[in-house]
């Protein structure tokens, strides 16, 4: 079985692979299960995760990138479509997503068909992202519902409503056919779990758990973690 961690769970070049940026701060159920179901849903070879380094869109997490990094490997391990991506957390400079999809398409070539997973939430915002009009060159989006923001067009900025428009398709088999370019949606098993939430929980001294991987919430409690709100 391929450990996680190591690349040797990629799929074979016509099977889309899924790519699944985060902070992560910490990993949670609602995570896993989109990725889980993107697998299913999109017929994806397998998803790399992707733990952001230093986040552009907002303030400094409260644990180190390692420690995210170190949470992802935990709740990951074992599953043999899941791979871990550490470059974003190892870089010096701000993880932009549109550098990676660069790094990535070298890496993997110009056939490889690459679908950025994001959620509904991050998916509206996705033009405020650096060179967002670029990402639909170097990959498809797949946005996965979340409770709380709903996947239409109305709910978008006017520019990423025009793309959305022109590039939604409703077959994920489509996925396969090119390397990049469309966006699909995808209904998941709705669970309202935030990283927020988790954070609060444990800042208060609340049970987090069930919320989140008892082997993450373990790492949590030995390294003290999330103890301040
Ligand atoms: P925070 O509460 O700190 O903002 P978060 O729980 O939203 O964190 P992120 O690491 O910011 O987690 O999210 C990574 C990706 O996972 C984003 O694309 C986000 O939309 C998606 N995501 C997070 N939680 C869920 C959930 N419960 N259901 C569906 N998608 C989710």
């Amino acid at each position: 079985m391929p450990a996680t961690g190591t690349f040797s769970a990629f799929p074979k070049l016509s099977e889309p692979l899924g790519l699944f940026g985060g902070t992560f701060d910490p990993v949670h159920f609602g995570h896993l299960r989109l990725a889980e179901e993107a697998v299913a849903q999109l017929g994806l070879g397998g998803v790399r995760w992707l733990p952001a380094g230093q986040p552009p869109h907002r303030g400094q997490p409260q644990v180190t990138a390692g420690q995210r990094l170190q949470m992802v490997r935990l709740a990951t391990a074992g599953n043999p479509r899941f791979s871990v991506d550490a470059a974003e957390v190892e870089a010096a400079a701000p993880s932009y997503t549109v550098h990676t999809l660069e790094r990535l398409r070298r890496e993997l070539g110009p056939a490889q068909p690459l679908v950025l997973l994001v959620g509904a939430d991050a998916f509206a915002g996705l033009s405020g992202w650096h060179r967002w009009p670029e990402l639909f060159r170097l990959a498809h989006v797949a946005v996965s519902h979340r409770p709380g923001f709903p996947v239409e067009a109305a709910s978008l900025p006017a520019e990423l409503a025009g793309e959305f428009a022109a590039r939604r398709q409703s077959d994920p088999a489509l996925l396969q056919t090119a390397a990049a370019g469309c966006i699909v949606s995808f209904a998941m098993t709705q669970l309202a779990i935030s990283a927020t939430q988790i954070r609060r929980l444990l800042a208060n001294d609340l049970s987090a758990r069930y919320l989140l991987p008892d082997e993450v919430l373990d790492y949590i409690q030995v390294h003290s973690l999330y103890r301040n709100p």
